[in-house]
């Protein structure tokens, strides 16, 4: 336990136990997190923006410690997305209370370091401690942020730096046993987890990272669903038949086409559950994604998975579904007659073990995109230089687990990469999602049109790569940034894109085309052609499968972009019921999974907006098999 005699009173036990899982442990709903996380972002106000320019926030100084001035004292530095600000007390020389005022960040990283550098930083009296593994560049931001007020508050930084190095504390589960036991707490495992609870299941939620959401909190979130609402009101015509042939073809037919027909059958029903039962705020947009054939895939509001995970875990919070995070699921523990799981052991993020049992297990752990060794061990062209969207907990833990049991595997050498991501982090742009609601128009550094912009992402991947550089460049206009709005929601990347030269804008075309240091002229003329094709709605070129928009509104602008590792194919393979199964084909009576830890529903291939629609189609297929499953039963 902490020295409490070093912590403030405010703070003080903080760190033992983060917000969330005293929530998910005391059966409290995540209202009091939620409600705090909006009293800390609360202050983004211009008030706030005011404390942020360095002076102490609650007026004149209260007393003078040594060369520190007790007060209030907001610190600002950069975050991943934009400013981040840290508003602190500093009470009879010593850090009373602190909290990020101000965070354009995604909100569950936000949340991870809310939850505990704060509480940290007050019992230590330092900050001289670990990022949040997942969050580190808001860690940093925090730190930085925190050390701006420290220093108006006449604290000497360096000596807080050198401090004793501060460690996070966990308070221990409360309970190891449960009927369901999910491993992975990201959209697939949440949805497992809150269909089996919606039977009167117990369930306990295992999550080796600090933070919920796994890959998919930083998706766009995006999810096919033929037949939707908005589909009728534009009147566009869609069928699961269609919604089938264009997931198989998309995946070059290697799909497992039971799998594929559960996933055509019930897309449309999940996304309206994710909707109607937990509030996931589908925008009335949709997006046009390469490989389909027809525009029908749902995006929520601020094109962020992010959405939808957070809608997940209120409601998981509310169903008193127990979510330990910092603990990483190692190994599985099989009945001696084989076929049957009676437990996992798992490492918490202190080192310590633990055991949970449970009646049916769930293994909902991602792919493996930000494992390079096991990465390359499937296809050795994606080596060190090709970056990764994946989230850094993305490692195929799930995969070992699997072998570990000898349980099948299917189509791991399928990996995709997405094809227009930031060359230099390789992250994902959403911003450059321009492309896939019509306006967008990719050239390369000759200034030419080189491949259908709506292809598909392996197709379009490759294409880039053999160009120039191996790089391209989205154009987009004016019209298309009051169109799509993706600049507003969008900032941090925009920001970070301007600032690291990524992304470029002017006020023509040649200007601009200068600024990316790509040929202007050629580029004038690619635009002039494409507009005379889209006046006749018609691209004679690459066949432009969607509405063609002249690009003619300055401000003009240029995103260099390159493809990165974003999704794996493979994975487990599962019965329709989600079973996993061992080599020999036979199932495994109580052990299911769902997400992209699954292989067989892709093919060689995923269609933009299919990872969504599967983790909502088979979360739920996991969830109900496993709170059906009879304990003892099988044999
Ligand atoms: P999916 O879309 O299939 O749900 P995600 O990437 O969104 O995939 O979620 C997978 C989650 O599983 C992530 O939050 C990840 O951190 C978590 N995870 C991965 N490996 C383990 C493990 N060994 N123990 C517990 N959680 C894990």
């Amino acid at each position: 336990m902490a020295d409490q005699n070093k912590s403030t009173p405010t703070h003080a036990d903080s760190p033992a136990l983060s917000r969330r899982e005293f929530a998910a442990v005391s059966g409290v709903a995540g209202a009091a997190l939620v409600g705090g996380m909006a009293a800390c972002l609360a202050g983004n106000t211009p008030a706030a923006a005011e404390e942020s320019s360095g002076q102490a926030a609650a007026g004149k100084p209260e007393a003078m410690q040594g060369g520190i001035t007790d007060g209030s004292y907001t610190g600002t530095a950069q975050g991943r997305n934009g400013q981040l600000d840290v508003t602190l007390s500093v009470e009879g020389g010593a850090i009373t209370s602190i909290e990020i005022s101000r965070s354009s960040d995604t909100p569950g990283m936000v949340e991870a370091v809310a939850e505990r550098l704060p509480g940290l930083v007050v019992r230590s009296q330092s900050l001289n401690y670990d990022a949040i593994t997942g969050a580190t560049i808001t860690s940093a931001a925090f730190t930085a942020a925190a050390a701006d007020a420290l220093a108006q508050a006449g604290f000497d930084l360096e000596s807080l730096k050198n401090a004793e190095f501060a460690s996070l504390e966990y308070e221990d589960p409360v309970g190891t046993e449960a009927d369901v036991i999910v491993i992975g707490a990201g959209g697939a495992g949440m949805v497992a987890a809150l269909t089996a609870a919606a039977t009167g299941k117990s369930v306990i939620i295992l999550e080796k990272m600090p933070m919920i959401g796994g890959n998919t909190m930083i998706s766009g979130g995006g999810m096919a669903a033929p037949g939707n609402w908005l589909q009728q009101e534009e009147g566009i015509e869609d069928s699961l038949e269609l919604y089938a042939q264009d997931t198989l073809d998309g995946g070059d037919n290697l799909a497992d086409p039971a799998l594929v027909d559960i996933l055509a059958s019930n897309a449309l029903d999940a996304a309206t559950w994710l909707r109607d039962a937990y509030g996931v705020p589908w925008s009335g947009r949709l997006a046009f994604f390469g490989g389909h054939s027809v525009k029908r895939s749902l995006v929520p509001e601020g094109e962020s998975g992010a959405a939808i995970t957070s809608a997940l875990e209120t409601a998981c919070r509310a169903a008193g579904i127990a979510i330990y995070t910092d603990m990483r699921a190692t190994t599985p523990v099989l009945d001696p007659r084989g076929l049957s799981m009676r437990s996992v052991l798992c490492t918490r993020a202190d080192g310590q073990e633990f055991e949970f049992s449970g009646g049916a297990f769930v293994l909902a752990t991602g792919g493996f995109g930000s494992n390079l060794g096991l990465r390359m061990e499937y296809d050795s062209t994606l080596d060190e230089n090709v970056h990764s969207t994946c989230s850094v907990g993305s490692t195929g833990d799930g995969i070992h687990m699997a072998n570990y049991i000898s349980a099948l595997l299917t189509g791991m050498e399928y990996i995709q990469t997405y094809p227009t991501c930031d060359p230099v982090t390789g992250a994902l742009y959403y911003l450059y999602d321009m492309r896939l609601y019509d306006r967008g128009l990719l050239v390369n550094k000759e200034g030419l049109r080189f491949a259908g912009e709506l292809s598909r992402r392996d197709i379009l991947s490759q294409a880039i790569l053999e160009q120039t550089d191996s790089c391209a460049w989205l154009l987009w206009d004016g019209a298309g940034v009051k169109e799509t709005g993706l600049l507003e929601t969008h900032a941090g990347e925009y920001a970070q894109g301007s600032a690291n030269g990524v992304i470029v804008s002017a006020d023509s075309l040649a200007e601009v085309a200068a600024a990316a240091s790509i040929d202007a002229e050629a580029l004038e003329k690619t635009v002039e052609h494409w507009n005379q094709m889209a006046d006749a709605g018609e691209d004679r070129d690459f066949g432009y499968r969607s509405t063609m928009h002249r690009i003619d509104t300055p401000p003009y602008y240029l995103g260099r972009c390159a493809p990165s590792v974003h999704h794996t194919m493979g994975g487990v393979a599962i019965t329709p019921t989600g079973n996993m199964q061992s080599l020999d084909g036979t199932p495994f009576f109580n052990l299911f999974a769902a997400g992209e830890v699954t292989g067989g529903i892709h093919g060689s291939n995923r269609l933009g907006s299919n990872a969504i629609a599967d983790m909502a189609v088979f979360g739920r297929v996991a969830g109900e098999s496993a709170a059906a499953f009879v304990p003892g039963s099988g044999y």
